[in-house]
């Protein structure tokens, strides 16, 4: 890790006031670092770096190989680099390193992805049907990024941005979150290595709502990429509008699991425990909404409770630990809270609901226990609700229709599930469902060759497979008449003008 933490021209720099953060473990509540604090002039710094060095041309207008091989030393350095970079990752988001060391392949993979993909690019000849005239249709790239990510996934969502903008020849301020800096800026340490050019990835940390104006606010930039909440999805869509920015928001999800009675039960309750409760429900694509079957539902969440209080909690870098901590003290106030409204609204609390009954957790750390509510319906808070924690709530449902329509009843639609051994049935819901993602016998997985986002409240952009790409691009139509002549539209001879 580099003794400062602002990367702005290609230096390492501090604050320009001095100011830093704490970064804490969510294992123990401690502090265990700091890490400097952009200020808004900093952040001003960092997007004139971007913009510079975009308008001078030299980086857009490198050849694609050398982008590509680029891309390519960076994923090889992250592998020389993956075991100091899951701990880093645990370090910060409490996630367990078998997680964090997922994350880094995945972000190999993105970055091979991409770097494989813009060397099959090419433009697109269209025949106009004018003799002499050769057009066609080219992409480059849109210019200057802003890159704003959340904590849950950090460096994984942030790669998602950097891995594209770079391979379509864009330059670029990431801000990861405030609350899970560390992973990025090692990232940002390795691509200089690998060779990015000064000013092509800058890099700020900070609040988002010290640093969002100053990012968000200018003209001087082509597109914001966000991941993040809905709440400040909407700021930051509505502050791009006010500049005709190009924006992209990746938001929330709400999403549902449906199991019906004729699907593989062994597999089924496994995933339904993984798809909520791996990384402590912290995944945008969690399955929190269970809408089962109402003929197998007592069986099928006894099931469900049964395994929920088998799953090992403890510090991330413990590796008996399947699932960590909460990542902050918010996250877990706000799971409190949440569990306090459900009971309110009257869902039935079957396990969990508050901190775990376990030896050797340290008291200090945001720990919640898996939970699970039974007996709920789409009316309750805690269904409609983005928790972000590990929540699970039951529906339940008699005929296919239904099934679908709860699936659909929600303002999100990032991402859905469906278990059935009739592929018909199986077919028709995977159709039904207005979501960006939607599983049929498996649950949380993805390529990055697929596109992610989400229908509805989920977010209006798209990242991974060819459209991630498209993000960062504009395409132009180029028009070049090889052999000109004049139209005379103006000078015909037959109305006498010359
Ligand atoms: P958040 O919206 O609080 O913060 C996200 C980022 O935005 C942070 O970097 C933050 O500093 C920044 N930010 C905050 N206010 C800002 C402003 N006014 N201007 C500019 N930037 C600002 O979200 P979070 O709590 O970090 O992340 C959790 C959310 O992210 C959940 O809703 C989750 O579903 C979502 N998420 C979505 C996806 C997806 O692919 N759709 C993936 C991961 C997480």
């Amino acid at each position: 890790m580099p003794d400062a933490h602002l990367h702005i021209a290609g230096r390492w720099r501090h604050a320009a006031d001095a100011g830093t953060r704490d970064v804490v473990n969510p294992a123990t509540g401690s502090v265990f670092t700091r890490v400097d604090e952009a200020t808004p002039a900093d952040a001003t710094a960092a997007i004139a770096s971007a913009r510079a060095t975009f308008d001078d041309g030299a980086w857009p207008g490198t050849p694609v190989t050398e982008r590509a091989a680029l891309l390519r030393r960076i994923a090889d350095l992250l592998v020389l680099n993956k075991a100091e970079m899951a701990r880093i990752e645990t370090l910060d988001t409490g996630k367990t390193v078998a997680e964090s060391e997922i994350d880094m392949d995945d972000v190999e993979s993105v970055l091979r992805y991409y770097a494989a993909l813009i060397e099959t690019e090419s433009d697109r000849v269209v025949d106009v049907g004018v003799p002499g005239v050769i057009s066609r249709v080219v992409r480059e790239p849109i210019g200057v990024c802003v890159m704003i990510a959340p904590w849950n996934y950090p460096l994984l969502q942030i790669s998602w941005k950097i891995a594209p903008a770079l391979a379509a020849g864009c330059t670029m301020v990431a801000k990861p979150s405030e609350v899970t800096p560390l992973s990025t800026i090692a990232f940002v340490e390795l691509c200089s290595r690998a060779g990015v050019p000064p000013g092509v990835l800058n890099l700020v940390q900070g609040a988002g709502s010290t640093l969002g104006d100053a990012l968000t606010d200018t003209d001087d930039v082509d597109f914001i990429s966000f991941t993040g909440g809905l709440a400040t999805g909407r700021i930051i869509s509505e502050v791009a509008a006010r500049h005709v920015t190009k924006v992209a928001v990746e938001l929330g999800g709400k999403n549902p699991h449906i199991v019906f009675p004729d699907a593989d039960w062994e597999s089924s309750v496994d995933q339904v425990l993984t798809g909520v409760f791996l990384h402590s429900g912290q995944v945008c694509s969690s399955g929190t909404r269970l809408i089962v079957h109402a003929s197998i539902a007592d069986d099928f969440v006894d099931a469900l409770v049964a395994g929920a209080e088998q799953i090992v909690m403890g510090d991330g870098l413990d590796p008996a630990s399947k699932t960590g901590p909460l990542v902050s003290a918010a996250q877990l106030a706000k799971m409190e809270e949440f569990v306090e409204s459900a009971k309110a609204e009257g869902a039935v609390l079957r396990t969990g609901g508050g901190r775990p009954d376990r030896d050797g957790l340290d008291p200090a750390g945001y720990y919640f226990a898996p939970t699970i509510f039974d007996h709920c319906d789409a009316t309750m808070r805690i269904v409609r609700d983005e928790t972000f924690g590990p929540i699970l709530t039951v529906e339940r449902f008699d005929t296919e229709e239904q099934a679908l329509a709860l699936g659909n009843d929600t303002d999100y639609g990032l991402a859905a599930g469906v278990r059935t051994s009739d592929a018909a049935l199986g077919e028709r819901m995977v159709r039904g469902l207005r979501h960006g993602t939607v599983w049929l016998n498996d649950f949380g997985y993805y390529t990055p060759a697929a596109e992610w986002g989400g229908f509805g409240k989920s977010g209006n952009g798209r990242e991974l497979g060819p459209t991630g790409l498209a993000e960062y691009q504009e395409t132009k139509h180029i028009w070049h008449n090889t052999a000109p002549a004049p139209s005379r539209w103006f000078t015909s001879t037959e109305d006498g003008v010359q």
